[in-house]
């Protein structure tokens, strides 16, 4: 008999709880409609975890997430905790998790729903249908090279120094993250550097390339200079499939592409780590929005972008395509009949609350599996 999948869930602080039990009801359909039964574990992380057990990423929750599939995360963090020391932080906690589990890749989709396309910063005609995958490598480069710091040259004057490095390994397994998932896409991958001015850029470049080469002649590769991509997203950027780029890069190009799509409520990610032997990685799934200690506890939190992380894990933990598309489309239909929560609502309309959102997409989720 093969084993259900495993999941842990872990909500967090703030609206994680809130958004996650839509999402389990999510879950709990596919069981009940699709026969994908998931093996659900759950646990503290973030200030409730702090609260619980005095720390915000107990070496028991790391454990199950170590021995899980993938992990589906809410938010962390709220001003119950700021008073606490760093390392006892909300947000502490998550960096723990993320570091414990090896995430190297760190995907973030820029998908437009048509019907929010209004609700960008760009013509509509420019995001409607955008569908863009950054991938972003995670623990390497500037935010981690040596030798960093502030040192005071002793004359009144101080230098700051951070450093852009990157290995072989840590390109090639960032890339190799990248060529996958384009194979499973529009088959166009974008590798953005600074190879003409910066050296890390140029090895960057080159070993991008090689991977291409030798393991993914089907896959067509460009490379674009950062400054230009900036550019590019704003002029046009439905030109892009998937980009591949560096952790500074990565960090501002994925911002940039996230507000071309509208609200922070509908942004999912994903971050990867290496594969076993048996071709399994770890993977953690969560919203790109925080606990909004602002309207947490009030009904009103959006829960698309804490359900499109979970299809994002039926994607590309789980091979799941047909109910990721199923879950994708039946949110598409919910935005397209005008349903919206207080973040994405339209003007004179009223809000719908988040378990009225739930509702709402369990149902067109049941129209759509006939
Ligand atoms: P935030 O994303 O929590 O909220 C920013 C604004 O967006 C708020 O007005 C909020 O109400 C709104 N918003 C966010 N998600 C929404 C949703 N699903 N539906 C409707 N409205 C939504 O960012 P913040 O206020 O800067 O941070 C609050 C806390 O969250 C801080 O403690 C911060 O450190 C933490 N944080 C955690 C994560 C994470 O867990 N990955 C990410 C970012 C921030």
């Amino acid at each position: 008999m093969t084993q259900n999948p495993q999941l842990l869930l872990l909500a967090g602080d703030g609206i994680g709880p809130e958004v996650m039990a839509e999402t389990r009801r999510v879950i709990a359909w596919l069981g009940d409609h699709r026969g994908l039964v998931f093996d659900l574990e759950e646990d503290l992380v973030g200030g409730c975890a702090f609260d619980a057990e005095g720390h915000p990423a107990p070496s028991s929750m790391i454990a199950k997430a170590l021995s899980a599939d993938a992990v589906l995360l809410g938010a962390v963090g709220g001003p119950k905790w700021a008073g606490v020391d760093y390392a006892h932080r909300p947000e502490q906690g998550l960096l723990d998790l993320r570091k414990s589990l090896g995430l190297f890749a760190n995907l973030r989709p820029a998908i437009c729903f048509d019907a929010l396309k209004e609700a960008s910063s760009l013509k509509p005609e420019l995001v409607s249908g955008l569908d863009i995958l950054i991938v972003r490598e995670l623990i390497g480069g500037i935010y981690f090279g040596e030798p960093a710091g502030i040192e005071d040259l002793g004359n009144g004057q101080r230098r700051g120094v951070n450093t852009q490095v990157y290995t072989t390994p840590e390109i090639h397994r960032v890339a190799r993250v990248a060529f996958d998932l384009t194979g499973k896409r529009k088959g166009r991958l974008t590798s953005v550097d600074k190879a003409n001015v910066m050296v890390s850029g140029l090895l960057w470049r080159e070993e991008v390339q090689k991977i291409g080469d030798a393991e993914y002649p089907d896959i067509q590769l460009d490379h674009m200079y950062a400054d230009n991509c900036a550019m590019q997203l704003v002029r046009s950027p439905k030109q892009f499939d998937v980009i591949v780029t560096d952790n500074l890069f990565g960090d501002l190009l994925s911002d940039e592409a996230a507000m071309l799509t509208g609200s922070l409520g509908m942004l999912p990610s994903a971050s990867i780590g290496a594969k076993d032997e048996s071709g399994k990685a770890h993977a953690l799934y969560e919203p790109v929005h925080g606990s909004a200690p602002d309207i947490a506890g009030q009904g009103k939190a959006n829960p698309i972008a804490m359900i499109l992380s979970f299809v994002m894990a039926l994607r590309y933990s789980f091979n799941r395509e047909v109910e990721a598309d199923l879950i994708d489309q039946a949110v598409r239909n919910v935005l397209g009949q005008g349903l919206r929560t207080a973040d994405i609502v339209l003007q004179g309309e009223t809000p719908l609350s988040t378990a009225a959102m739930g509702d709402a997409i369990l149902s067109e989720m049941e129209s759509l599996n006939v």
